[in-house]
């Protein structure tokens, strides 16, 4: 259950499930390293998938709720994140036609326009790719600034004018779900519209990838009473709720492309040789190969786990609200480190045209900035501060979640406020259950930063200063990555040498960013000093590293490579 071998996919799916997994798998395969790597090149679109998803009916089964679908159909988080990372392991583009269409959904299924819904199940069966027209040119993630405005026809419905920028699927999408305003009244509103119509103007493509993220614009576009899916609050709501489910994703494609791209760097490096050595035996390599497989196994731990609260979320246990936003910019960034220290180990070879990885480095980069940049979603993360570390509460136990359910909670998420009334559950329970030295001092610096918080009072004028606050949100943000990854390290039953492994990095990443606060301008000398007692060296190692290193990272040079 570590990482990925997509020739032996190892979540626990059902056989029809596993049928779909298996049938992404031999399509790329089929493909081949070499085409995928031209289509990327001449940014060829991506037909062929497209093709192959609508023959299999991926799109409609993985996405359409039970209650809409045909056989097998359900939107099950828990399959969703294996066809995810199979995705993001074979490349970006075809992930990213998948998530718009997912955000693109979500205004419909959370919608009660049931006319629309039967509509968008029998698109999504005839294989349609769907789209999410949030983003505005000007505002970026200042959603109040929307300019798209719905006006009143004098024949009945509405006209929508108005641009949209950075759309994806634009191009080809079944339908768009568009965000805007009422003209009259100011009303929040997410409404159908068609790229087909001809009063859409398909503008350009923005980027330079594969994918096609569009700018339109609508002009005059006539949109019927029934082509309306939210109105007012609950269509604000409905965009920050599908940004929910979205944002979520965006962890398990850094983690597929990380780990096709560790496959890559391993079976390189250990077939180099330079002064009669593998490039492996170099310490500072096996070093940094350990990190990066050490900090990959923890993304994946961390996003299999928030999937569970996600799956078991209700109107009164929203925990998922702070795991989420963990998954999008601490997963994600982690993404970055992994392909950092691989990159730093192949050098030359991350350049060449016949790797993923020449792709990887170009494409880890995305993740942390799409869907709410990384330091809009620390401010998020940060909310949850004061209920996490200082006065937590009795929460239900939430179990593994790899049953068949459709997660049907994820549409029905309710008003996006009240954040600081969402509860949380007693840290001290997962950190208690491990007895090894770098939880131990993990601990330790858990209960410095709590000692910090109420010795340290920061001020008013200070929790407006993001640049400290930012970095007081990477601790935290730590506290919580943690927690998650020891419940299910206890779930799993991962190896005791691997957690502690994990935490010798997170006890030096405490350390780094507890030192970047001491250095913060924002911080008084008092803090600034006070900083300094979050630091901890991690345990004497006693050979576990080569341990791991020889055991679970060296055989992995071997273990998979991608078809010609
Ligand atoms: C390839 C690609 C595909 C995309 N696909 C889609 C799509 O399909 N549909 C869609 O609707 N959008 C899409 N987007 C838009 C994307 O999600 C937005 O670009 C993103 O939300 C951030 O907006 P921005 O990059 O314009 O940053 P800006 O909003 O300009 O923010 C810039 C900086 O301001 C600061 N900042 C802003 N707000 C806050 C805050 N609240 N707290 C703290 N700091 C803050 C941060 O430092 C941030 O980095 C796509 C973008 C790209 C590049």
């Amino acid at each position: 259950m570590l990482l990925l071998d997509p020739r032996r996919p190892d979540l626990p799916l059902d056989p029809f499930s596993t049928g779909i997994l298996r049938d992404t798998v031999a399509f790329f395969e089929a493909k081949g390293k070499k085409k995928l790597k031209e289509d990327d090149r001449d940014r060829v679109w991506y037909r062929d998938f497209l093709e192959f998803q609508k023959e299999k009916k991926i799109f409609s089964t993985l996405l359409t709720p039970s209650a809409w679908g045909g056989e097998g159909a359900r939107w099950d988080t828990f399959r969703n994140c294996a066809f995810n990372e199979v995705l993001g392991f074979y490349g970006l583009p075809y992930w990213y036609t998948w998530q718009v269409t997912i955000l693109g959904l979500g205004p419909f299924w959370m919608s009660r326009n049931e006319t629309l819904k039967r509509r968008t199940a029998a698109l999504l069966a005839e294989g349609g790719i769907f789209g999410f027209g949030l983003s505005e040119k000007a505002h970026g993630a200042d959603l109040y600034s929307t300019e798209m405005r719905l006006a009143k026809s004098p024949g009945g419905g509405y006209t929508a004018s108005g641009r949209k920028y950075y759309i994806g699927n634009g191009n080809e999408a079944a339908l768009l779900s568009v965000f805007g305003k009422m003209a009259e009244g100011d009303d929040w509103v997410f409404f159908a519209a068609d790229p087909r119509h001809p009063k859409y103007q398909l503008i350009q493509n923005v980027c330079t990838s594969q994918s096609y993220v569009a700018e339109f614009a609508l002009n005059d576009y006539p949109v019927a009473d029934e082509e309306i899916l939210l109105r007012g609050p609950e269509a604000w709501d409905a965009s920050l709720n599908t940004v929910n489910v979205g944002k979520y994703n965006l962890g398990w494609a850094s983690i597929g492309i990380a780990t096709h791209a560790f496959y890559e760097a391993i079976r390189h490096a250990s077939r180099r040789r330079l002064y009669g050595m593998s490039v492996t035996d170099f310490p500072h390599v096996s070093r940094m190969f350990t990190d990066a497989w050490t900090r990959l196994v923890a993304m994946r731990l961390f996003a299999l786990r928030a999937a569970d609260y996600f799956r078991s979320a209700t109107r009164e246990d929203r925990r998922y609200l702070l795991y989420n936003p963990v998954v999008k910019m601490k997963v994600t960034t982690e993404g970055e480190r992994v392909i950092d220290l691989l990159w730093d180990v192949i050098a030359a070879k991350g350049f060449e045209k016949e790797t993923v990885f020449e792709m990887a480095t170009r494409d880890i980069r995305a993740l942390p900035k799409l869907e709410g940049t990384v330091h809009v979603n620390i401010a998020l993360i940060l909310k949850f501060l004061p209920n996490v570390l200082l006065t937590p509460s009795a929460c239900p136990e939430v179990p593994r979640r790899t049953d068949p359910a459709d997660d049907v909670f994820l549409f029905d998420q309710g008003p996006a406020r009240g954040l600081s009334k969402i509860r949380f559950h007693d840290l001290r329970k997962a950190y208690g259950e491990f007895d090894l030295p770098n939880v131990a001092l993990f601990r330790e610096q858990i209960a410095a930063l709590q000692s910090f918080l109420s010795r340290q009072r920061v001020t008013e004028a200070q929790q407006k200063d993001l640049d400290l606050v930012l970095t007081l949100g990477e601790l935290f943000t730590l506290v919580v990555y943690g927690q998650l990854i020891l419940e299910n390290a206890a779930l799993l039953g991962v190896a005791p040498d691997v957690v502690d492994q994990i935490f010798d990095v997170f006890v030096r990443d405490f350390s780094r960013f507890a030192v970047e606060l001491h250095g913060r301008a924002g911080a008084t000398t008092e803090q600034a000093a006070a900083c300094l007692s979050l630091v901890r060296r991690p345990a004497p190692d006693g050979g576990r590293a080569a341990a791991i290193f020889a055991r679970e990272i060296l055989p992995l040079a071997d273990a998979y490579e991608m078809s010609p």
